[in-house]
């Protein structure tokens, strides 16, 4: 199944992408993760990618469109995959369009997470994800066992820069702007299912399985 799993900061793509990625045996893909792991190892990507990132701007497309492309080259991604965090404006889900046509392999469904912003603003203030494993907390709804220590590596548990309340105001100035117009876009070519993302994790994934019909 090839997949795009859509919604504001904080809607809990990565979360669902995660579990589709073990229910459905395909990878997910995560722009977001990709850049910064490229900034992790202070490759040119992450250091082209840093200052949009920690300003809660977008990347450039051609930058984007380039990492996408050749990630959906990799053989991993011959049976489907979920993207997550991609595309973000219509430039870039018309590169994608153009990508999977080139392959032969169109879309089959875009799940949109609707969360409101209040929700959105909550989570993501409350979010910290471990320097060393970058394995992700809730500090309300899933905390490490000991303040700021990482229950899987021991590693120390820091705020993501562009979780900071006035980037997260930013980042989802910039969600409205450029990618909620996605919405009419994948809505007129047949692609588009809505799902309520707030509640628990397992409470989502069910909807997001009814969506796509997988039980
Ligand atoms: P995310 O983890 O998906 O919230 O992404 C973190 C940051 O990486 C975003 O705020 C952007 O600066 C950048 N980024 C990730 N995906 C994209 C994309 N598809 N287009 C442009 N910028 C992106």
């Amino acid at each position: 199944m090839r997949l795009v799993l859509f919604g504001p900061p904080g809607a809990g793509k990565g979360t669902q992408a995660k579990k589709l990625q073990t229910k459905l045996g395909i990878p997910q893909i995560s722009t977001g993760d990709i850049l910064r792991e490229a900034r992790r190892q202070g490759t040119e990507l992450g250091r082209r990618a840093a200052e949009y990132m920690d300003q809660g701007e977008l990347v450039p497309d051609e930058v984007i469109l380039e990492l996408v492309r050749e990630r959906l080259s990799q053989p991993d991604c011959r049976d489907g995959f979920v993207l997550d965090g991609f595309p973000r404006t219509i430039p870039q889900a018309e590169g994608l369009e153009g990508i999977l046509e080139e392959m032969g392999r169109p879309l089959d469904r875009v799940v949109s997470l609707t969360v409101p912003d209040e929700v959105i603003v909550e989570r993501l203030s409350a979010r910290r994800v471990c320097g060393r494993c970058g394995q992700e907390y809730n500090l309300k709804t899933c905390p490490p066992r000991w303040d700021e220590v990482c229950d899987r590596c021991g590693g120390e548990l820091v705020q993501r820069p562009d979780d900071r309340p006035e980037t997260i105001r930013e980042r989802l100035r910039v969600y409205k702007e450029k990618t909620e117009p996605l919405g009419s876009f994948y809505r007129e070519r047949g692609l588009w299912a809505k799902v309520d993302g707030v509640g628990g994790v397992e409470e989502v994934f069910g909807r997001v399985r009814r969506a796509l019909g997988i039980l």
